[in-house]
């Protein structure tokens, strides 16, 4: 089997195209393993895994993309991070049976929210679109249609084993010589692409049979990892936010603050010490925050 875990840009010498190709094999089966998903919300999550890392690839600055899906149901939640060191983590909510189906059916009425966030200053933009559409893919094509103004087409695919994507996109150009017809002929070539050529191919052999007549430049592969970012710390943030009466309430019933994460199952136990010392070095109640 073989093992990619990459993100590779791509670009057209004689044409205003761009594109990305990811393939996630380790950092896709990190995922699986921690939770058992039905079969279409392994595509569903596979998707949007891919789709973030693809995202990714046009992050000009340290920090994170997170998309998050929120439906109506059978689907409730949808969360994957990717950093721009392209280490990410994710997972599907659901409730009762799951039927295969276009995205809309499994969302019910929900919407795809995209997050970037700067690392260095905490600034967050954030984009969204309805789920309205058949696919994960569609999505995101609409909401880089709303927000670069560019058109952009994905083809996203994920099995038990694997998940990959290819994206190809239009850049803006003056060039007056430009080859108008490169476009629709790029999209209608890289359409052809199968299923199982993507979940299967390494990048350089997928590019040249799609596109073996265009002049392709194929940059070096950029890894890609799965890593969940929580800590003892971050869920210790958390717990304070609950409030101490809260805290010392659930001690009292359980004797323990049992917290699981749900990305990575990691899981962080407070004893009735670590649960009052939550509350002494950094006393943090409602009241206070309302102060900023
Ligand atoms: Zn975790």
């Amino acid at each position: 089997m073989k093992e990619r875990d990459t993100l590779h840009n791509f670009l057209f010498e004689h044409a205003a195209i761009r594109g990305d190709m990811v393939h996630l094999d380790a950092t896709w089966r990190e995922v699986l393993k921690r939770h058992e998903y039905p079969a279409p919300l392994r595509s569903l999550l596979g998707e949007l895994m891919v789709a973030a890392a693809l995202l990714t690839a046009r992050l000009k600055f340290e920090g994170s993309l997170t998309l998050q899906l929120q439906g109506s149901g059978p689907v409730t939640l949808g969360v994957v991070e990717c950093s721009s060191e392209r280490l990410m983590r994710g997972l599907l909510r659901w409730e009762g049976d799951i039927e295969p189906g276009p995205l809309h059916q499994l969302m019910g009425t929900g919407q795809l929210v995209i997050t970037i966030e700067q690392r260095r200053t905490g600034e967050r933009y954030q984009g969204v679109v309805d789920v309205a559409g058949d696919s994960i893919a569609e999505a995101i094509e609409r909401y880089l249609a709303q927000s670069e103004q560019l058109e952009t087409r994905l083809w996203l695919v994920a099995n038990e084993q694997s998940a990959a994507g290819l994206l190809v996109q239009r850049m803006p150009t003056r060039d007056e010589a430009e080859d108008v017809d490169a476009w629709p002929r790029v999209v209608q070539l890289a359409d052809t692409v199968k299923d199982e050529e993507l979940l299967g191919l390494d990048a350089h052999e997928i590019l040249h049979r799609l596109f073996f007549e265009e002049d392709v430049r194929l940059f070096e592969a950029l890894p890609v990892a799965f890593r969940c970012g929580c800590s003892f710390e971050r869920v210790e943030n958390t717990l304070r936010m609950l409030g101490h009466d809260e805290i010392r309430s659930i001690i009292e019933e359980r004797g323990t603050v049992d917290v699981t994460c749900e990305f990575c199952n990691q899981k962080y136990v407070f004893d009735a010490v670590d649960a009052e010392a939550l509350f002494i070095d950094r006393p943090v109640s409602g009241d206070s925050s309302m102060h900023h």
